[in-house]
């Protein structure tokens, strides 16, 4: 393996671009050409190939976003838009690919690594921290410093109106995001896509909260819950319990931002062992963190084996808003 490019593809996560120059830095380390493919997939289709050196990933490690930016590609999911994307990394004799995103990009990888017998390790960047392999994914932990702070400002305003608030965080089939801050923000209770959404019992503990005086309260709601949001969690509940109830929703400020050190760490780490890894003969393995060691996991079974809500998370959101 001579020629190793990188994209990145899916949804953008704090600290894709301190990956990127941990894969770049270390594959020259190696002595090994690297390059840079915009658009994540669609880029690959359209030939937005370019050489990167040293210089090219310089000044990235603290930026969020990604400088390779990413995109969605409906052209990727068919053979035709595949076959195009082959014959653009064969003009760049291009030798393995490296992929930063979630699972929709490891699936595409895994496909396309198949088809054409093409080397590619996966490293996983999203902040949903959804993925089998690897105890974090690289931005979950900026979004849930993220998610705090916005949650210890609500909390000033909740407490000085006796209100409230309802918090939607993101979360469309994970209740990760949620969970955390729920705990770091110390919020009342949490809602979250894994569990059923009993209104009842929501109700019955913010009456109870409010015989014991407690002057603000904060609920989290992942937008995947079964409740169907903040803003319709926050309806039912009003209609059975008198009270000031106020609803934001976080929304795209949780995607951006500049990383944390663990992101950029855990970042630094995946990229220089994707190259390693690849340049060892590893192929269609996702590279992850398990227990603070790096470990490889196949791309298929990161895709299917979505991890489990840690269930004593959940209790312990409960046991601390007494
Ligand atoms: P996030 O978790 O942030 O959403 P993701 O990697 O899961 O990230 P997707 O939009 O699901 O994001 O997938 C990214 C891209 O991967 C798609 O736009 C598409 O180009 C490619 N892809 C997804 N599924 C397939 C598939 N079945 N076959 C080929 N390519 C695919």
């Amino acid at each position: 393996i001579e020629r190793i490019a990188v994209l990145t593809s899916g949804g953008d996560a704090p600290g894709m671009n301190a990956a990127i120059r941990s894969v770049v830095r270390s594959g020259i380390y190696f002595g090994k050409q690297m390059f840079g493919i915009s658009q994540g997939y669609q880029g690959m289709i359209n030939n937005e190939i370019t050489p990167l050196n040293s210089k090219s990933v310089s000044n990235i490690v603290q930026r969020g976003g990604t400088i390779l930016k990413t995109a969605r590609c409906m052209a990727f999911k068919t053979p035709e838009g595949r076959k195009t994307a082959y014959e653009n990394l064969k003009h760049h004799k291009i030798d393995a690919l490296i992929v930063i995103g979630g699972d929709g990009t490891f699936t595409g990888a895994e496909i396309f690594s198949r088809e054409y017998n093409m080397p590619v390790i996966g490293i996983p960047g999203t902040i949903d921290n959804d993925l089998f392999g690897t105890d974090f994914t690289i931005g979950f932990d900026t979004a849930n410093n993220t998610v705090i702070e916005a949650i210890d400002k609500i909390r000033d305003t909740a407490a000085s109106h006796d209100r409230l608030f309802f918090v939607e965080v993101m979360g469309r089939d994970a209740g990760h995001i949620a969970l955390w801050s729920a705990i770091g923000g110390g919020a009342e209770a949490v809602l979250i896509p894994e569990k059923e959404t009993h209104i009842d019992d929501l109700v019955e503990k913010l009456m109870v909260d409010l015989k014991n005086q407690k002057t603000s309260s904060i609920v989290i709601v992942a937008e995947g819950d079964h409740g169907g949001g903040a803003f319709k969690i926050a309806e039912k509940v009003k209609e059975r319990f008198n009270y000031d109830t106020k609803v934001s929703i976080l929304g795209h400020l949780q995607r951006g931002g500049s990383p944390t050190s663990f992101d950029r760490v855990l970042a630094s780490r995946l990229g220089q062992a994707a190259v390693e890894g690849i340049l060892k003969g590893k192929n269609r393995k996702m590279v992850g963190i398990i227990s603070n060691r790096i470990e490889f996991t196949d791309l298929t079974l990161a895709i299917k084996n979505q991890i489990e809500v840690d269930e004593s998370l959940i209790d312990l959101v409960n046991i601390l808003a007494i």
